[in-house]
């Protein structure tokens, strides 16, 4: 192959650009021979079994709480929850049978992952789509026992690296959490995988590091180590072959981006003075310091439901009362809005289950509809959230995810005002039937917040877990942006205000399309804001609407994506 002047496209999902000589990570762990058998005693080789399976826990959980500074929650929840994988009681019974029957522990983890795989795929899509997670369990118990290098403490972050220190591009079909979490943002100049999708763990991970990256980027995996490539996080562009004066330049923008990112400055707005309020997306406590640090103006979601995942019972009113409290008193004065409980479909909770199988959980009984169903679980989280706020400095907000119409908005404004929370009443738009009539819906509530991750995922009824629908789960995509459009306009004829927080937000020129369209706060990642801060600063009220103009007129994503950064400043 002649690898140069070619060009690569997948999708963009982590923005900025990163160059250097490309570094694969493509070891994969060989399937065992089907019905190889044990060659020692039963016992000793379920040892054997067990041992493997729980230096992987507890290294999957190492890793976790070793990315902390760097990948944050994002990376310690998924790792713990790959832990729990590996400790699964169920799976262990399965492994020890096949052993007792005369398999080896290899052959009898791969089959015992694979039966679990399948119970897992039938007991919802959260945990069908979470397979990529699960092979990675699979093969690092498997390398485990094998004494391969991929097993526990091996991975990329632990590979030797190129020499001289240059920063690389790290290539890969796809990349297990557990790899990605323990990378030196500093070393890695940029992340490029055949698989995932924006919505996948490799994407979260590299926007919580601050490394460019590209997603399902067919024929990746093919370029030869120490190949140069230059990858544009924001259009999904690997140029293959890049000259050392446009390593050079990206280099230097990789250095700006960093040292703005550690610089914090002031509240949000265009260059002409309107205020575009920067908020940050958190899931608990643990995430308050980056939001703090990336000098977000508060919190505009507050995912509840990670405080309540891997549990039997909703967590007591105290303990939500101190999560909620912890997320107020870091922004004195700032607003702080908490999303009600959004259980369901990706989420689901063990003691909320649907009420029935359901073939399609994305469709079926989540976010507001789950509380519907249990009202009391709601009040209990809404008294928390009033007790929380009363004498607090900061302003709380509530808000309820996936409403599908005015009836529902105004339930839960009323549930709100019985809980004694009587202002900043708000709910997600995330469906198309909430966006086409966010007119009716906004006279219930005081403001709309638009999740533009399921937003997308319904408009284009492309499943957000499914990395092989990426095209159709760009938030350019113009459809989007006249649903945006649409809410947008609704609530500020109605006076209230609209934010976005979806991915959509962390996007600088999207973010500045979104201004343009008439959104008036944005939340994303802490690590996000910078940018999108200086993206915003650099262009006028004018400047937003004519990208947004632009941008709607475009038939395709990457034509809107063209036409806006066209239209903008830097
Ligand atoms: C969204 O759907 O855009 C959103 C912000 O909610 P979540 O990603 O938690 O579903
Ligand atoms: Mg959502």
């Amino acid at each position: 192959m002649a690898d140069t002047g070619r060009e690569l496209r997948g999708t963009g999902v982590s923005q900025g650009v990163g160059a250097g000589p490309v570094r694969r990570f493509l070891a994969q762990v060989a399937e065992p021979p089907a019905g190889e058998l044990r060659v020692g005693a039963a016992d000793a080789e379920r040892a054997r079994a067990a041992d493997a399976l729980e230096a992987v826990a507890a290294d999957l959980e190492n890793r976790g709480l070793r990315a902390g500074d760097r990948a944050g929650d994002a990376a310690r929840d998924v790792l713990a929850a790959q832990a729990l994988m590996a400790r699964d009681p169920g799976l262990a019974e399965e492994v020890a049978r096949r052993i007792e029957a005369g398999g080896s522990a290899e052959r009898a983890v791969y089959d015992a992952f694979g039966t679990y795989r399948e119970m897992l795929a039938g007991a919802g899509e959260y945990l069908a789509a979470r397979v990529a997670d699960l092979d990675d369990v699979r093969d690092r118990a498997i390398a485990a026992l094998r004494g391969e290098p991929r097993g526990p403490g091996a991975g990329p972050a632990d590979a030797a690296e190129p020499p001289g220190g240059e920063p690389y591009v790290l290539v890969a079909r796809d990349l297990a959490p557990a790899d990605t979490a323990l990378l030196d943002p500093s070393r890695v100049a940029a992340f490029v995988t055949e698989e995932g999708g924006p919505t996948s763990h490799t994407a979260i991970l590299a926007r919580a590091l601050g490394v460019p990256a590209v997603v399902a980027c067919a024929g990746a995996a093919a370029l030869a180590d120490g190949t140069p490539v230059l990858v544009d996080g924001a259009t999904g562009v690997v140029r293959i072959g890049a000259s050392a004066a446009e390593l050079r330049a990206a280099r230097e923008d990789a250095a700006r981006r960093r040292a703005a990112s550690s610089v914090p400055t002031g509240p949000g707005a265009t260059a002409d003075g309107r205020r575009v309020a920067l908020l940050a997306n958190i899931g608990g406590p643990k995430d308050l310091a980056a939001a703090v640090d990336a000098g977000a103006e508060g919190i505009g979601l507050y995912r509840t439901e990670f405080l309540f995942l891997n549990r039997d019972s909703p967590p007591g009113a105290p303990e939500q009362e101190d999560a909620y409290r912890a997320a107020l008193d870091a922004f004195p004065g700032g607003r702080v809005i908490v999303r009600v409980l959004d259980a369901g479909a990706d989420k689901p909770l063990g003691f909320l289950p649907p009420p029935s199988p359901e073939p399609n959980p994305a469709l079926g009984e989540r976010g507001v509809r789950m509380l519907r169903r249990h009202p009391d679980v709601l009040a209990g989280q809404l008294d928390a959230l009033a007790r929380a706020a009363a004498g607090g400095g900061a302003r709380l907000e509530v808000m309820a995810p996936m409403v599908a119409d005015a009836a529902e908005a105004a339930w839960f404004a009323d549930a709100c005002r019985e809980a004694g929370i009587r202002t900043g009443i708000g709910v997600m738009v995330e469906l198309p039937s909430a966006a086409l009539r966010a007119r009716d819906i906004v006279v219930a509530v005081d403001f709309v917040s638009i999740g533009t991750n399921d937003l997308a995922q319904y408009a284009f009824g492309a499943d957000r877990q499914v990395g092989a629908l990426a095209r159709l789960q760009d938030p350019w995509g113009p459809a989007l942006l006249d649903l945006v459009a649409l809410t947008a306009d609704a609530a500020g004829d109605a006076g209230k205000g609209c934010g976005v927080c979806g991915e959509a937000a962390a996007d600088p020129a999207l973010a500045c399309v979104l201004v343009g369209l008439g959104v008036t706060s944005l939340s994303m990642a802490a690590m996000a804001i910078p940018a999108v801060r200086t993206a915003v600063a650099r262009n006028t009220a004018a400047q937003c609407r004519e990208a947004a103009v632009a941008a709607r007129a475009a038939a395709t994503a990457g034509d809107a994506r063209a036409a806006a950064r066209a239209a903008l400043t830097g």
